[in-house]
Parts: C-alpha cells; sequence; structure tokens
C-alpha cells in the first residue's frame, strides 16, 4: 500500500513539476508571451506588462523582469483595505468584494478615497502603484474601474503582476508568502521613482531601512483618521522638497 502510493506520489510530482516547467518556458519567451485565448482584461493585464519579461529558463531564481515598468518621479505604493475603507472587507464568488455588515455595518468601500484625492491633489506628479491583494483579486484592471476617473489617470500599475506571478501556482505562494514591505521594495527596485511612500495597514515585517517610507494606518480608521491624514500630507511635502532640492 505505501510503496503504491509513494510510487503515485512520485508520478503525481513528476507531472506537477512538468507543468510548472511548461509554466516557466512560457514566461521565458518574453517577446511574444501573449497566450492563444485572451479576454478583456487579461489583454489589458498582458499589455500592461509586456514589457515584463521573467526567469531564464531552467533557473532557480524567481521573476526578474528584464526591462523596466512605468515610473515617476514620485510613486504613491496604495493599499486599499484599512486605508481607503475600513479594513473588514469580505469576498464571495458571486457578489465579489463587499463590507462585512458584521464588522463594518455602518462602512462602505472607498469611503475615504475623496479625502486622499484631496490630499494629493496640490501633487499632480504623483503616481499611484496598487500595493493590495486586490491586484491578485478581482485585479488590477478590475480595480482601477471602479475608482474615480480623475484617480485613475494617476496609476501606473500594481507590484502582483498577473502573467508573471499568477500563471505559475509556485510563484504567486511566494508573492503571497512576501511581506507586505517586501512586495514594494522589490517593485521600487524595478521602477526606480524619485521619491517614493506607501500607505498601509499592514505594517509586519517591513524591511527597516524603509519603515521611514511608510504612512501606516489603523485598519479600522484609515484615511479617517486626523492624524495619518497629516502623516500623509507630511510624506507628501517631504517627497515634493526633495524633489526640488533635488533639482
Ligand atoms: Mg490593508
Amino acid at each position: 500500500m505505501d510503496e503504491w502510493s509513494g510510487c503515485r506520489k512520485d508520478r503525481w510530482r513528476a507531472g506537477l513539476l512538468a507543468s510548472v516547467s511548461w509554466c516557466r518556458q512560457w514566461h521565458a519567451v518574453g517577446g511574444c508571451p501573449l497566450p492563444p485565448m485572451v479576454t478583456g482584461e487579461d489583454h489589458i493585464a498582458w499589455r500592461e506588462n509586456a514589457d515584463m519579461t521573467s526567469m531564464s529558463a531552467g533557473s532557480s531564481t524567481p521573476y526578474i523582469p528584464a526591462s523596466s515598468p512605468r515610473s515617476a518621479d514620485v510613486v504613491l505604493y496604495l493599499d486599499l483595505d484599512g486605508v481607503v475603507h475600513h479594513e473588514a472587507v469580505l469576498w464571495h464568488p458571486r457578489r465579489g468584494i463587499y463590507m462585512s455588515p458584521y464588522q463594518a455595518s455602518e462602512h462602505s468601500l472607498f469611503e475615504w478615497l475623496p479625502l486622499l484625492q484631496e490630499e494629493l491633489a496640490p501633487y499632480p506628479q504623483v503616481a499611484i502603484v496598487l500595493s493590495s491583494t486586490w491586484c491578485i483579486r478581482p485585479g488590477y484592471a478590475k480595480t482601477l474601474q471602479l475608482l474615480p476617473k480623475e484617480l485613475r489617470a494617476r496609476f501606473i500599475g500594481g507590484t502582483f503582476h498577473k502573467r508573471v506571478h499568477g500563471a505559475d501556482p509556485w510563484l504567486l505562494a511566494s508573492f503571497r508568502d512576501t511581506s507586505r514591505g517586501q512586495q514594494i521594495l522589490e517593485d521600487v527596485t524595478r521602477r526606480k521613482p524619485r521619491q517614493w511612500l506607501a500607505l498601509d495597514d499592514d505594517i509586519e515585517d517591513w524591511p527597516p531601512a524603509i519603515l521611514d517610507r511608510l504612512v501606516a494606518c489603523d485598519g479600522k480608521t484609515g484615511l479617517s483618521d486626523p492624524q495619518t491624514l497629516m502623516a500623509l500630507r507630511d510624506m507628501l511635502q517631504k517627497c515634493d522638497a526633495a524633489l526640488v532640492g533635488n533639482h
């Protein structure tokens, strides 16, 4: 019995490895990674990431993009849950994402977004990178469709790239296991913005070297907390001053 199940396990493992190997080869194509069937959202995500290639075939090094993604003078890494609305957000396959009627009955999705827009208004040079599980579900393109047009125009990408991380379950798992701070640091390394800051309520395991870029939120109050809003204002001013100083 044990011998038979061991044999089945080996076959299963061999099949999984073959499938992962295929995914990696597909990623490594780089120049023409468009699959035969592409949905509207997939196409947008693919177009956005068309300049992103991944690891070399056969390498065990995960996800090394070959070319630079979009960047800006100042990038704001924006989380959504616990920042622009209460952290108690649920997901249902039919209903999608919605606010928990038990933990946050008085709250609604994106309720504090106008506060963010107001703070960003004096700084048209600030671009936004989505740094949230919303990048994975419902996805970057679908998330942007839910945001006001003026704010949408500031977005230049997300820390998660569906066509790079998502096609390979092991890479997706690796991305999910990486701390929020580390995900952001990796994106900063690729985009190389001149200045950047992050708005997040997930403050666990941030690399100490970048803690001074974080405007930490309380997940229950997010940007509705005047002190958080003040901290954001200070950080935006600092980024702006540093830009002017470097000219
Ligand atoms: Mg959050």
